[in-house]
């Protein structure tokens, strides 16, 4: 990320690869320009947040015209370094680590999982979804020969920050961790936790308690 982009508030930042999902549908779609509120929709972001977001690019969208969907997209593209291909690394190739092999983020054109590692020996050495399964002995030394940053950790999760450890010794700056477990580490590194099964119990704990009125209520 250059200094360009530290001006962005982290929230709106957040928000960029939803918009950026979108907005390419719409030009695949071979859609010229869109709205605050046909985007609002979509993404179910309020539009005034929109506009906010899109002022910082410097995007202005006009009364009764809209954003111009190229503009957009080649903004996003640029600023989500799309040209650049990041690659991940995956630990604990269970029931969720193998749906992540198979999935790939194929959507995605600049974010690839190049390899997985596993401690059981029936996985090592396979491939699932033309990735490759290492021992997690060869941890350090696959990293640092394709010099992976970032990694998916879907270990058990007793194991959870002890391998987080080792990942952060060896220059992995961000881990996305599915395990229930809070990881710990240095105020540099980022991590980002997913536990499905506590966002399911939310979702539905909200379904009960705070039913929605309205549209977008
Ligand atoms: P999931 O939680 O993804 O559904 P699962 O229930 O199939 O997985 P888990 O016990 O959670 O299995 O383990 C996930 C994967 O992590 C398994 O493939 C297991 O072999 C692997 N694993 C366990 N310990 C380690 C470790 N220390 N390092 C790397 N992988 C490990």
């Amino acid at each position: 990320m250059d200094n360009e982009q530290n001006k962005i508030p982290q929230a709106t930042a957040k928000r960029l690869p939803l918009y950026y999902r979108f907005i390419k549908n719409l030009q695949a779609s071979g859609k010229k320009r869109v709205s605050s509120a046909e985007l609002s929709e979509a993404v179910k972001v309020d539009s005034a947040t929109i506009r906010r977001d899109f002022s910082y690019f410097g995007a202005l969208g006009k009364k009764g015209y809209g954003y111009n969907v190229n503009y957009l997209l080649s903004f996003f593209s640029e600023t989500l370094d799309q040209d650049e291909l990041t690659k991940v690394s995956l630990i604990g190739v269970g029931n969720l680590g193998t749906a992540f092999l198979h999935y790939n983020f194929t959507k995605n054109n600049n974010t690839k999982i190049e390899m997985a590692f596993d401690i059981q020996a029936d996985k090592v050495g396979t491939e699932i979804g033309g990735v490759p399964i290492y021992h997690l002995d060869e941890l350090e030394d696959r990293l640092e020969q394709e010099g992976i940053t970032v990694a998916i950790l879907t270990v058990p999760a007793q194991v959870a920050q002890i391998i987080a450890d080792r990942l952060v010794n060896k220059g992995v700056k961000g881990i996305l961790n599915f395990t229930p477990a809070r990881i710990h580490a240095p105020e540099d590194i980022r991590i980002h936790h997913i536990d499905l099964s506590v966002e399911l119990q939310s979702l539905i704990y909200f379904l009960k308690h705070y039913p929605l009125s309205g549209q977008n209520a």
